[in-house]
């Protein structure tokens, strides 16, 4: 969007939904309400991960990503039930439909997450709170479900934002509150500072916005990469990224770096799982399948290397994905290996769903954080 003299700031809402796929199940069945409910591995089940804990299961200190023994340890009483995405994807189609009524600039990041651009004011309600409050309404009244927004001039303060009251809350951060905001947000909060990078941070000394702001862009490049020079316009409240409501993807990655090298093949399993998870949710939300999964490693000598493996017909479920970045990581001989990097991406993308037919060609989509 361009942002002509007379408008400077853009008007930017976050919205995600609360334990999105625990609240359908809960809503959908009355006998899980008010319940510890864990959705997404089964405690008998071996590598399975919780996708989603109800805030009853939170309380106990369950949280996504989580084994699902581990959530069990934690809560011998938690409910565990099977994912049930269609259902979470009829969800999440009428969510988009009630952004619809406010704006033509969504951007889904993922089933229950999306950024709104609602600088153009499509129903002339007034203010971008206004809008946020309307939308959390219809989705409450329609849907039985609650929301969380963020509202700001940019995607990264309205995302940081919409985490701050959940559930059910709408914290708004002003052109005027953005600097002490990011001055006081500790690193670990900060957008694509994952464990790792933020543990690095934390034994640099570096703890919130203040710290980071106090390193010269250079500095945060040597440290951390490319990724540091969006750091270095992060933390002054920068973020020019706009709102993309239209993707085409050639491929589609997620990769993770470890602070130690992984040296056998149940801890290089591990983090496939998370990993595939990650991809698994990326290409759900874009709608994607992909006929070719690529697995990608790194040993901690740099050296490099990809194996691959194409299917005559696309999938994005996380048990085949899963099973065949395992498959293709068992053929390397993983035990006498030092890895210090696993990725796994998907690629040769079936028919494009009608949504994207009507989308121009873009660069390949890749997930840098
Ligand atoms: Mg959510």
């Amino acid at each position: 969007m361009d942002q002509s003299p007379a408008q400077p700031h853009r008007k930017i809402i976050h919205i995600d939904m609360d334990a999105f796929y625990a609240s359908v199940e809960q809503r959908d069945n009355p006998e899980y309400r008010g319940k510890p409910l864990v959705v997404g591995g089964l405690p008998e089940g071996r590598g399975g991960v919780v996708a989603t804990a109800s805030y009853e299961a939170r309380k106990f200190g369950i949280r996504s990503a989580m084994s699902s023994k581990q959530a069990l340890h934690l809560c011998p009483h938690a409910l565990f039930v099977r994912p049930r995405f269609a259902a979470y994807k009829e969800v999440s189609q009428k969510i988009r439909e009630i952004f619809s009524r406010y704006t033509d600039l969504i951007e889904p990041l993922s089933l229950d997450e999306a950024y709104l651009d609602v600088t153009t004011d499509k129903l002339g309600i007034g203010s971008a709170i206004d809008i946020a409050k309307q939308i959390k309404q219809a989705i409450k009244d329609e849907l039985q479900l609650t929301a969380s927004a963020g509202v700001s001039v940019n995607k990264f303060v309205a995302k940081t934002a919409s985490d701050i009251n959940k559930p059910d809350g709408l914290t708004f951060i002003g052109p005027s509150a953005i600097e002490a905001f990011m001055e006081k947000l500790p690193v670990d909060k900060f957008f694509g500072v994952g464990k790792v990078t933020a543990q690095k941070m934390k034994n640099m000394g570096l703890h919130t916005g203040e710290d980071l702001k106090k390193l010269t862009e250079d500095e945060l490049v040597r440290h951390f990469g490319k990724v540091g020079r969006f750091y270095y316009q992060i933390v002054r409240g920068i973020d020019n990224r706009e709102v993309h409501p239209h993707r085409e993807t050639k491929s589609l990655a997620a990769e993770d770096t470890f602070p130690y090298d992984l040296t056998t093949t149940e801890e290089m399993e591990a983090e496939l799982d998370k990993i595939a998870q990650t991809v698994c949710k990326r290409l759900q939300t874009y709608e994607l399948k992909g006929r070719t999964l690529t697995l990608k490693i790194k040993y901690s000598d740099f050296k490099q290397i990809t194996r691959n493996q194409s299917f005559p017909t696309g999938f994005n479920d996380l048990e085949t994905i899963c099973a065949t970045a395992k498959r293709l990581l068992a053929a390397t001989d993983p035990d006498d290996k030092k890895v210090r990097l696993l990725g796994i991406s998907l690629s040769n993308f079936n028919e494009p769903t009608p949504k994207q037919k009507e989308e121009k060609p873009s660069d390949q989509l890749m997930f840098p954080f």
